[in-house]
């Protein structure tokens, strides 16, 4: 009789082996906040907003509720208005409802096959009215920044670069020696040697999420501002509690996004090993573009470009038989994610934008041929090594 194998399933994305890895390090963070009994905006957001802003290499850190409240108040506090029109990539679904809550019109543009805002066809879309343009870094693959700038100084735009950097902690741009400057006034720099820069603390302003899932992650919510102007930084503190300058004394309205001291600590422990973190899924992802290279009609959404350094937050790939080898991966016990199987344009939250099927050619086609694999630190070579048999196997025996 043949033997029964058990084969375990491969999790998408697993956060307690990380937990079991580092047990020693996350308690006592735990023990220390317990002790000091201080819960919120205390020593440890304090520490940890200081050491994320210096690993972007910006001055200042302001830490928030979640990755969407630190869109939703940075676009408020670089001077967003309703009415102000933000544009935004097709395809970047959560986005999408952070920039609608300061009340913008948000104007789509299409993405490349990258999945990042394509600049070329950002003159399409730019107003006068433009107030800023949300570079979002999608799957960590670093966005065309440079790019953008450029076009905004060619057309004389005062609009400003907010950089989503919610799943890109780490991720690298080199920078062209090129005289290019932000041109809304909020911050100049000049760059004059080639130089590689983390994401994040490129444009005139950026945001940071710890969702669970993203590679630095609270356990539970939290989100980060980076600034190099002072004034908006003052404002974000501001913004992040009832408009207050100093306690009871408030100058504009604003509701409560604050991060907590328990995850504050716990994200400082994080930070400490991103680098490490960042590294093991570099040699993930290159083993998968190693062994599925040539496999089926398979091509490579996440990856390094000769100027850009992927974080490799996901590792996407791109298949017309996605929902095919979904299915087979399923049955395999492998977990997969779509990001994203709808376009965000095409949902009836944002019917009223006006936008139908059709309008993003290159944000639809991503939305139906996308599939990421797994990819976390703790995954195991085994475990790679399985997934790439499934996916080959599913290209020689199944279609
Ligand atoms: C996760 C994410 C957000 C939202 O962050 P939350 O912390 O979940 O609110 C925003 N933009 C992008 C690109 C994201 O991946």
């Amino acid at each position: 009789m043949a033997e029964v194998v058990f084969m375990k399933p491969i999790p998408f994305f697993n956060l307690t082996r990380q937990y079991s890895a580092h047990k020693t390090e996350f308690d006592r963070a735990y023990r220390l906040v317990m002790k000091h009994g201080y819960f919120t905006l205390g020593p440890q957001v304090a520490a940890f907003e200081s050491q994320l802003a210096s690993y972007t290499g910006v001055k200042y850190g302001i830490g928030v509720g979640s990755g969407t409240d630190a869109i939703t108040l940075a676009l408020r506090a670089i001077g967003v208005r309703p009415g102000d029109e933000v544009i935004v990539p097709a395809n970047a679904y959560p986005t999408m409802f952070a920039v609608a809550l300061t009340g913008a019109r948000i104007r789509l543009v299409d993405c490349k096959d990258d999945g990042n805002l394509d600049s070329n066809k950002l003159p399409d879309v730019l107003t006068t009215k433009t107030k800023a343009v949300v570079a979002v870094h999608l799957y960590g693959n670093p966005a065309d920044i440079e790019g953008i700038a450029h076009v905004l100084k060619a057309k004389k735009s005062k609009a400003a670069i907010l950089e989503d950097a919610a799943q890109a902690h780490g991720a690298e741009i080199q920078m062209t020696n090129d005289k290019w400057q932000m041109t809304n006034g909020t911050q100049k720099r000049k760059i004059k040697t080639p130089a590689w820069r983390r994401v994040g603390g490129i444009g005139d302003i950026g945001i940071f999420s710890f969702y669970p899932t993203k590679n630095v992650g609270a356990f539970g919510d939290g989100g980060l501002i980076v600034t190099n102007n002072e004034q908006t930084m003052l404002h974000l503190h501001r913004l992040r509690m009832y408009g207050e300058v100093e306690r009871y004394k408030s100058i504009e309205i604003s509701g409560v996004s604050r991060l907590d001291e328990l995850q504050a600590a716990f994200l400082r422990v994080k930070l400490s090993h991103l680098e490490e973190w960042n590294k093991r899924r570099r040699a993930i992802a290159q083993t998968y573009i190693d062994e599925l290279r040539n496999v089926g009609d398979i091509r490579f959404v996440s990856g390094d470009t000769p100027t850009s350094r992927s974080n490799y937050h996901l590792f996407v790939i791109r298949t017309a038989s996605r929902d095919k080898l979904k299915n087979y991966l399923g049955d395999q016990g492998i977990g997969i994610g779509i990001h994203y199987p709808v376009p965000v344009h095409t949902t009836p939250a944002f019917r009223s934008l006006g936008y139908v099927a059709g309008d993003f050619p290159m944000a639809e086609k991503l939305s139906r041929e996308v599939l990421s694999l797994p990819m976390f630190p703790e995954l195991t070579r085994e475990e790679v090594r399985r997934v790439i048999q499934a996916v080959r196997t599913f290209y020689t025996t199944a279609t």
